[in-house]
């Protein structure tokens, strides 16, 4: 499930990004590794000889057009510099960014450094230099070469091998407005808000719990009570089922895996299948629902649950069902709540809501609650909001310095939503202790509510090319 297609912002509105540099240094391979190869066949037609082409390109979350001038690779020998050079100035207007290619294996040449500074003269436009085929020893000579350029650190990176692709990120990111920013606010819809697509798309609901939980009896009163579509869709495995119905005018497809479980007799294999149920389910869902027994309070079995769940990124809700059957109300519903904070310690703040499948009480505030995080799940978070959450997590309690020495973390950005991922640039990353990736992520969440959602944080430590 990938939910950046709905954020990309329409191909007029996309920044524009020129890949520059001398014939054979690998130009056409990184046009071809930021397009995907689905594009990039369509355009590689043997035989077609062009000055340049154009494809729109994905970085992670970075949405762009790419423009490769690789036909400068027909050129007469005699004439590549001028060739090179008007070329490379056709291409650049209405660019915003230039990736200036360079041959890390074969070091700088005297025709890179010509053009370098042609380019620090001519481009108007930031310049990022990439030192291409840098895999291995062999790419670092040239590496070291790249700085003399003068465009600022050089980016690593194998286009042949697909290397390099965070580098190349982090050194983009800020170079271009990330998606709903500024320029693209009009044509990719607020940022920090679902978009109308977004929260008219029917919601993927399942419903997991162990036997006797009231599945079956919360399932029929909720189809019960709500326009059904259509009839269920046999088939998104060998046994579930999917159920497209309407909730007060949003449509929300109800995944059943539970058929070959009803069939089932006996309890302990029950039992498995019900953790396997939820298995599946979390493939298909976007939210998931865990039903306990509320004449039961929560189990082992309920977390383990529980816990594959957020371990497969989705959001969840906990309903503490046949609440009309519960004794000690309030005591039971704390006592779980507190249960699930120690046990789910992943996730702080997974909803809590009680619900009757037997009267119905409560499937209402279900139904809207599962919407609720679902959009918290799908969000995306302003950049703005989550550079001003950075500074002021690493203020209030800076990084450990292992040896004296202090970590640094230098920059953050969401790479995805459906979960929110995001990922972490600095220095060491690999040093820093989990206490404090689990600081950072607990702050995250409570401070730009995404309570109750799994994020995912990546480290990624920039390497030191003067390291030994
Ligand atoms: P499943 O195995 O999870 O599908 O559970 P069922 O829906 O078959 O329900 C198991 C038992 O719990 C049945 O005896 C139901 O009548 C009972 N039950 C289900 N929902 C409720 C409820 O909301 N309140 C009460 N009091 N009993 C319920």
């Amino acid at each position: 499930m990938d939910g950046s297609p709905a954020s990309l912002p329409p191909a007029a509105t996309r920044p524009r990004v020129v890949i520059l540099g001398r014939p054979n240094v690998g130009k056409s391979t990184l046009f071809n590794r930021l397009v995907g190869k689905r594009l990039a066949l369509v355009d590689d037609q043997p035989g077609v000889t062009r000055d340049r082409r154009e494809a729109e390109a994905q970085l992670f979350d970075l949405a762009f057009t790419i423009v490769d001038t690789a036909g400068l690779e027909e050129a007469e020998v005699e004439s590549l510099e001028g060739r090179m050079r008007l070329q490379s100035a056709a291409a650049l207007k209405g660019a915003d960014v230039a990736l200036f290619v360079v041959d890390a294996r074969a070091g700088l040449t005297e025709g890179d450094r010509h053009f370098g500074r042609w380019l620090r003269e001519e481009a108007g436009v930031p310049v990022v230099v990439v030192a291409n085929k840098a895999e291995g020893r062999a790419g670092e000579p040239g590496l070291y070469e790249a700085f003399e350029l003068g465009f600022g650190d050089p980016v690593p990176f194998s286009a042949e091998h697909g290397e390099g692709l965070a580098d190349l990120f982090e050194a983009l990111a800020p170079l271009l407005p990330a998606p709903g920013d500024g320029a693209w606010a009009d044509a990719g819809g607020r940022q920090g808000e679902p978009s109308p697509e977004e929260a008219a798309r029917p919601l993927e609901l399942a419903i997991v719990g162990r036997p006797n939980a009231g599945k079956s009896t919360l399932i029929n009163r909720l189809l019960g009570e709500n326009r059904l579509l259509t009839g269920p869709e046999a088939g998104i495995t060998r046994d579930s089922i999917r159920i497209p119905w309407v909730h007060r005018g949003r449509p929300v497809n109800l995944i059943d895996t539970a058929g070959q479980r009803r069939q089932a007799k006996v309890t302990d294999r029950l039992e498995r299948l019900a953790v396997r149920d939820a298995e599946r389910a979390v493939d298909f869902a976007e939210v998931v629902v865990l039903l306990l027994d509320a004449t039961r309070g929560l189990e082992a079995q309920d977390l383990r649950i529980a816990d594959r769940v957020l371990g497969e990124g989705r959001a969840l809700l906990v309903v503490l069902n046949k609440w009309d059957a519960a004794v000690d109300q309030s005591r039971l519903f704390n006592g779980v709540k507190a249960a699930l904070e120690e046990g789910l310690a992943q996730v702080k703040g997974v909803p809590l809501l009680t619900a009757s499948g037997l009267t119905g009480k409560g499937l209402d505030q279900l139904i809207d609650a599962a919407f609720a995080t679902r959009e918290r799940w799908s969000r995306r978070v302003p950049t703005a909001a989550l550079n001003r959450w950075f500074e002021g997590a690493l203020a209030r309690n800076p990084p450990p310095a292992p040896g004296g020495r202090r970590i640094k973390l230098r920059y953050i950005t969401q790479a995805r939503t459906r979960p929110p991922t995001f990922i972490l640039f600095g220095n060491r990353l690999e040093e820093l202790p989990q206490s404090y990736v689990r600081y950072l992520v607990n702050s995250l969440r409570a401070e730009l509510d995404l309570e109750g959602v799994p994020i995912r944080l990546n480290l990624r430590s920039r390497k030191n090319p003067y390291a030994p």
